[in-house]
């Protein structure tokens, strides 16, 4: 199953492709990884994007496309995979298309996990962090038995500065801005397939499966 998938901070990618991982046996191609790796082996492409990392710089379409390719062309891919965090622009899709069709891949969807900003908003604004122990808890969904106070250990919550309201607000409308292009470009290509991510967990698992079998045949 080849699988691109994308969703906006906060709409439960994580656990969906940690679920779809488990299903099919693909391995998840996220950016990070596929650059840190290229940089550990020392390939001439992980050399070069080194250099722009080094220096804080992104890295060129050239240098992660390159990288890409030879992250799809190995072995694991063979399966299938899921793409994570590339494409982020038009141009990139294009040249992902390029690539998967030098190396006879199909996709098999481009599945976006869609939720509200509302929603996430609340999602992402309401976590609470104990300063002392690290435990993670949820304003809404997991309160700590006393507001303010770690269940575990007794130490003060905090919210991140990451997530408050204001700055999760900021940056969907970001991520908003830089995906719609993608998304209109996936959409004219019939892969598009939009998941309400505003189900529980199990629910949108069996839908993006469902969206994606249908999809395969
Ligand atoms: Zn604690």
């Amino acid at each position: 199953m080849y699988i691109l998938l994308m969703g906006p901070p906060g709409a439960g990618k994580g656990t969906q492709a940690e679920q779809l991982i488990e299903k099919y046996g693909i391995p998840q191609i996220a950016t990070g990884d596929m650059f840190r790796a290229a940089v550990k082996e020392q390939t001439p492409l992980g050399l070069e994007a080194k250099k722009y990392m080094d220096n804080g710089q992104l890295v060129p379409d050239a240098v992660t496309i390159g990288i890409v390719k030879e992250r799809l062309a190995k072995e694991d891919c063979k399966k299938g995979f899921i793409l994570d965090g590339f494409p982020r622009t038009t141009a990139q899709a294009v040249s992902l298309d390029a690539i998967l069709s030098d190396l006879g891949i199909k996709l098999d969807g481009v599945v976006n996990i869609s939720v509200p900003d509302e929603e996430l908003i609340q999602r992402t604004a309401g976590r609470q962090i104990c300063r002392s122990c690290g435990a993670t808890y949820h304003i809404t969904f997991k309160p700590a038995k006393v507001h303010g106070v770690c269940d575990k250990c007794g130490g003060e919550l905090y919210q991140r500065d990451d997530d408050k309201a204001d700055t999760v607000k900021k940056r969907l409308t970001v991520y908003a801005a830089q995906t719609k292009p993608l998304i209109d470009y996936y959409k004219n290509s019939n892969l598009y397939i939009e998941i309400d991510g505003t189900q529980g967990m199990k629910a949108v698992f069996k839908a993006i499966v469902e969206s994606l079998e249908k999809s395969k045949k």
